[in-house]
């Protein structure tokens, strides 16, 4: 059943009046870690799918660089 009534003028808001009152009270300035851009809500707690990719990678870097046993990778092929 089509209500026409009143819908369009309801989701009409003044802007100018209090912005920051209607928005969620848990607003934390969240920055990216690894840019200090701001964080995207699809790709917390970056700002982007590289960047988080590029902390995986320190983790994965730092998982390599385990002390006391360096790691040797031969640059020549054995199959060759
Ligand atoms: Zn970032």
């Amino acid at each position: 059943m089509p209500d026409d009534t009143s819908g369009d003028s309801a989701s009409k808001s003044p802007d100018d009046s209090a912005d920051d009152s209607k928005v969620t009270p848990f607003r934390r300035p969240r920055k990216c870690p690894i840019c200090r851009k701001p964080v995207a809500a699809e790709h917390k707690p970056f700002c982007s799918a590289r960047c988080a990719d590029v902390d995986l990678n320190r983790w994965l870097g730092e998982a390599y660089a385990v002390p006391g046993d360096p790691v040797h990778i031969p640059d020549d092929d054995p199959e060759a």
